[in-house]
């Protein structure tokens, strides 16, 4: 029997250039993938960075995905885009600029707390360039509690692009 598809939110960003092709590469690679489908993706958002550390804008988006990859596989598959559009991990500060980062926003109504690992992103609910690119495309989505997302104000400025 073949495996059930379960829908998963992915927050996508980067903050150097091409930062919009970054975003539509990474889109494509993950898409791609065995076992993995991205169903819908949000216009683009440009914020001001976060952390405290100097840097270029981000340009921000969300992307819904049909998925029988397992959590951790589906870590892996986020993981090995990030590799392959040139994202080093050795290279820089948690914080700092990247090409590209991509973190699991919701995958169904898993909850999990590792530190490898945790679903709902754990900073989902703070801001609002992962929340506003996410209502665009889920409108009517909820927490794995139960909390629809609209009811969270997420802090920050986030602004169309282009
Ligand atoms: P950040 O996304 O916080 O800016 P990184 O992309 O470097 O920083 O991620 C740091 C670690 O966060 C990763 O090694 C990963 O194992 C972990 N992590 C925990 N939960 C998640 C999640 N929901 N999505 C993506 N990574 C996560
Ligand atoms: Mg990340």
């Amino acid at each position: 029997m073949p495996k059930t598809e379960i829908t998963g939110y992915l927050s996508l960003g980067g903050n150097i250039e091409p930062r919009e092709d970054y975003l539509r590469r990474a889109a494509a690679a993950l898409d791609a993938r065995p076992g993995l489908r991205v169903t819908r993706l949000s216009a683009l958002y440009e914020t001001a960075p976060w952390g405290g550390v100097p840097q270029a804008d981000f340009l921000n988006m969300a992307a819904a995905v049909a998925t029988t990859l397992t959590p951790e596989e589906l870590l892996t598959a986020c993981q090995e885009t990030e590799a392959l559009l040139g994202r080093d991990r050795a290279r820089g500060e948690r914080w700092g600029p990247r090409e590209i980062d991509i973190d699991i926003l919701l995958l169904g109504k898993l909850i999990r707390s590792a530190p490898e690992l945790t679903i709902p992103h754990p900073r989902l609910t703070e801001r609002a360039f992962v929340l506003v690119p996410l209502l665009e495309i889920a409108p009517g989505l909820k927490l794995p509690d139960g909390t629809p997302l609209t009811a969270l104000t997420g802090r920050g400025a986030v602004r169309r692009y282009p």
